[in-house]
């Protein structure tokens, strides 16, 4: 409130143990987790929206995919592009089977899917974000929105805390905050010295340059192998045409581990698709070889290898210079080689990136470095910890970004304890 021309602060009476700023999943496990274990703490979650628990809601297409049954802690690491390292000892303590645990033993069961992602049984969100809530309720834990965290400020062994018009006062602070796409949004953590790692987006699709390709919206392989020049690793798996350019598992992988090269290159860049899932030159040869002596008096268009739709493969024999009506024993070995080669060694143009069902993640954050991943706490600033998305820490799809913010919330929430 305003009084003389001054800007003066409301401050709630109460010291609080905890103060966790963001209402998000990060956020509410720590509290909850905390809560429960230590009786009669004042805590407080502090949420700068209207909304409680928002990307819960929306994850998943609303079903919230909770986490992924990986629960080899050394396995479960490979899915991270970010943070994995760090997240490795911290997984040896709370993992997907510890998640799993925490919501069936309130009575939330998870099912698994045929690719590993965990769902609730009641294929809701709603019945992640009501066990959450229930247990805010049952520990007593105050629940305030429209509180934005601008300014971190440690007095006396206590966080003051500017929020609008109020300062909040606490022992101990849980920054769940998410992610940001601008460096600006990182300020309030900055300023108190915590090192910020620039943001940029991760988990995209490709738009791509080839509108034959692009007329076959909706067809897909089951495995091709991804790559490009801007990075070493290639990646495997389900590939989807779309009406801009390519998605799916093996697209998405390969955006996430190259969010920061991607980012610099303006996403413009040539994208190399093995399109017969990572085989050889020479085992692809044998294969078209063969089909070709089998069915020397089919058209190509007709006899294929069984991976292809019929409309893939015409785009591809097109490309090789190959007529639909061709039949195999008329192709020549200057078509066969080209052939062989278009599904070794893919070549298209990429610019520019799509979200990929509305689902983002943010590369960047909290720089690992700053934090002791034995507690969550910062290594310069007693007192203060992180959990989630905040951290310089993201998954590929698929439930490992809600993963992480389970086990570095519940990480911090028994350390604070
Ligand atoms: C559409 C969509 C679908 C997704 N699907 C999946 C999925 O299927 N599986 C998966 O694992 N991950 C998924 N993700 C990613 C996942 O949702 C996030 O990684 C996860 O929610 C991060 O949790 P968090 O608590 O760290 O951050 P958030 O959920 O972002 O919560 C942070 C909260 O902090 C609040 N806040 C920010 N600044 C302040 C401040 N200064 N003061 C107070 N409050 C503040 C924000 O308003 C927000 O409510 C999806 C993301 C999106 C956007």
């Amino acid at each position: 409130m305003t009084f003389g021309g001054f800007l003066f602060f409301m401050s709630r009476n109460n010291i609080y143990d905890l103060i966790v700023a963001g209402g998000g999943a990060a956020g509410f496990f720590g509290a909850v987790n905390y809560a429960a274990r230590k009786k009669y703490a004042k805590v407080l979650i502090a949420e700068k929206s209207q909304k409680l628990l928002a990307k819960v809601a929306v994850s998943g297409g609303g079903r919230c995919n909770v986490t992924h049954q990986c629960f080899d802690a050394a396995e479960l690491v490979k899915y991270y592009p970010r943070g994995g390292k760090e997240l490795l000892q911290a997984f040896h303590r709370f993992q997907p089977r510890n998640t799993v645990e925490w919501f069936e033993s309130r009575g939330l069961k998870l099912k698994t899917e045929t690719d590993g992602r965990m769902f609730p049984v009641t294929d809701s969100s709603q019945s992640v974000i009501d066990v959450l809530m229930y247990e805010a309720e049952k520990y007593e834990v105050e629940i305030t929105t429209g509180l934005n965290i601008a300014t971190i400020e440690k007095e006396n062994g206590l966080f003051a805390l500017n929020a609008g018009e109020e300062v909040l006062h606490c022992k101990n602070l849980l920054i769940a905050c998410g992610g940001f796409p601008k460096k600006a949004g990182y300020n309030f953590i900055e300023e108190p010295g915590i090192k910020i790692i620039d943001p940029v987006p991760s988990l995209f699709t490709f738009i791509v340059e080839d509108k034959a390709l692009t007329t076959l919206p909706g067809i897909s392989v089951s495995e091709a192998e991804v790559g490009c020049s801007l990075l070493k690793q290639k990646f495997r798996g389900p590939l989807l045409i779309t009406h801009q350019g390519l998605s799916g598992p093996a697209i998405l992988k390969l955006s996430a581990f190259g969010a920061r090269e991607f980012f610099n290159a303006q996403y413009v860049f040539t994208l190399h698709i093995n399109w017969m899932g990572g085989m050889s030159e020479e085992e692809i040869r044998t294969i078209l070889v063969q089909l070709k002596n089998t069915h020397e008096k089919k058209n190509a268009a007709n006899a294929r290898p069984e991976r292809f739709s019929q409309r893939l493969w015409i785009y591809f024999l097109m490309k090789a210079g190959i007529g639909e009506e061709t039949r195999w024993a008329d192709t020549g070995g200057k078509q066969l080689n080209k052939l062989i080669a278009l599904l070794y060694r893919f070549e298209v143009a990429v610019n520019g990136k799509n979200t990929f069902k509305e689902e983002f993640v943010t590369a960047g954050g909290v720089d690992l470095k700053e934090v002791d991943f034995r507690s969550m706490e910062s290594k310069k600033i007693p007192g203060l910890y992180f959990a989630g998305e905040i951290l310089n820490i993201d998954g590929v799809t698929g439930g490992f970004n809600f993963q992480s913010a389970w086990t570095t919330s519940w990480i911090a929430a028994q350390h604070m304890v």
